[in-house]
């Protein structure tokens, strides 16, 4: 749409999510009857696990559909700060978290609480599409750093640190990685702080896929690095990837208490608190079973595994494993300059749009992640889903002329 005088510059800085848009096309191709393969899905196809819908239920039953205290009740924070103790030897106090609408909305609520007009913010590329949206909309400036295969698309200390500036505030770190799968080692993690600390910015550490790993790079957290990392680290996390739970939006941010007094005066006068219900839900999940996660858990790594096989085994296309997350990266620049039926495929857009109007298979492109020699396949789908599409896009390629 163009745009209209009753819309803010600020919206006008920004573009839709081009993931969301993807999903969208490829729902609506498939809602005319057309058998459409999508692979452009940032989420689990797993249901929520019962036992925390149930306590979901319960909750609303037993009356508790109030407004909470606004950075989530008191036992959920105990728990969060459990858990991040058990799993990261992490000492965090409740009043240190602060739950929110989602980990997306966690990473707003921190630049809104971080950022002066015209401060900086390093983001690696590729990156999640909504760190540089949310980093404009609290009116700082993204730098981008590029990062390709040669490093497994990971930043650099030395990258890290020629990107600082005096206007630098922080540098958002997502291990492991959408879209890439990547994760970073505690070495590499090591150096990053090392600079991060000799500088004196903030980290904002985004680890939603934390429990989504597969080979024996352990998930690290900058935070655990050392004392000094701690105090400079934004630890986002939330349940959404973790327990399949993306529509209950339940994010939280661990840090110190300077910046989680700001989130929680923005919180306050915007969304109050998380719904309710989701809190208690949230609860059930970390303190219940982590059976379910764990089955999750072996599901992906299969599907990983089948999808990187059949991927790599087309000619011109070359994927690196992913080591977490779920989702594939494959390049596929080999093909530019070469025909379709309809069209010439000259960057990572015209491939996924081409690709999708003639072999009906969604793939999102890296051009969206500001890497435009590879596309995003989420194995969150069904192996026979997998299967089909691959070979699609495998006889679509086989095609090009
Ligand atoms: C899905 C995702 C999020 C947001 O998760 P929600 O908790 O559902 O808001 C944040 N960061 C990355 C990298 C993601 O892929």
């Amino acid at each position: 749409m163009a745009p209209s005088k009753w819309q803010s510059d600020r919206v006008g800085q920004i573009e839709d999510s081009i993931t969301l848009a993807i999903s969208a096309l490829a729902k609506k191709m498939k809602s005319e009857g057309l058998d459409v393969i999508g692979f452009g899905a940032g989420e689990p196809d797993f249901d929520t696990p019962e036992f925390i819908k149930e306590a979901a239920i319960k909750a609303i039953q037993a009356g508790k559909n109030k407004y909470t205290d606004s950075p989530g009740i008191l036992e959920l924070r105990e728990a969060i700060c459990a858990t991040l103790l058990a799993d990261h030897n992490l000492t965090y106090s409740p009043k240190q978290i602060v739950t929110t609408v989602g980990a997306k909305h966690a990473i707003y609520n921190a630049m809104m609480a971080i950022l002066n007009p015209g401060d900086e913010v390093i983001i690696p590329a590729p990156y999640w599409v909504s760190y540089p949206a949310q980093v404009i909309l609290a009116a700082g400036k993204p730098v981008i750093v590029q990062t390709d295969e040669s490093t497994e698309f990971k930043i650099s200390p030395q990258q890290l640190e020629a990107a600082i500036t005096p206007r630098t505030k922080c540098v958002i770190i997502n291990s492991p990685s959408n879209p890439t799968g990547m994760m970073y080692t505690r070495d590499e993690l090591a150096a990053l702080a090392e600079v991060i600390v000799r500088k004196d910015i903030l980290v904002l550490s985004d680890e939603i896929y934390e429990k989504l790993v597969y080979t024996d790079v352990a998930h690290v957290s900058i935070a655990s690095i050392s004392e000094e990392a701690k105090k400079r680290t934004i630890l986002v996390n939330g349940v959404s990837k973790a327990y399949a739970m993306t529509g209950w939006r339940m994010g939280y941010v661990a840090a110190e208490l300077d910046i989680i007094e700001g989130i929680n005066r923005i919180q306050s006068h915007s969304t109050s608190n998380v719904t309710a219900n989701a809190q208690y839900a949230a609860l059930a999940a970390y303190t219940g079973s982590q059976e379910a996660v764990e089955a999750m858990r072996v599901a992906f790594d299969r599907r990983r595994k089948l999808m990187v096989k059949l991927l790599n085994e087309i000619p011109g296309v070359s994927c690196l494993e992913p080591q977490g997350a779920f989702y594939a990266f494959p390049n596929i620049s080999s093909f530019f300059g070469k025909k379709s039926k309809t069209g010439t495929v000259t960057d990572t857009a015209s491939f996924c749009d081409l690709l999708l109007k003639e072999s009906l298979v969604a793939l999102v492109p890296g051009i969206g992640f500001e890497s435009d020699t590879c596309v995003r396949l989420s194995y969150a789908t069904s192996d026979a889903q997998i299967e089909a599409g691959i070979k699609r896009l495998k006889d679509w390629l086989a095609s090009l002329k």
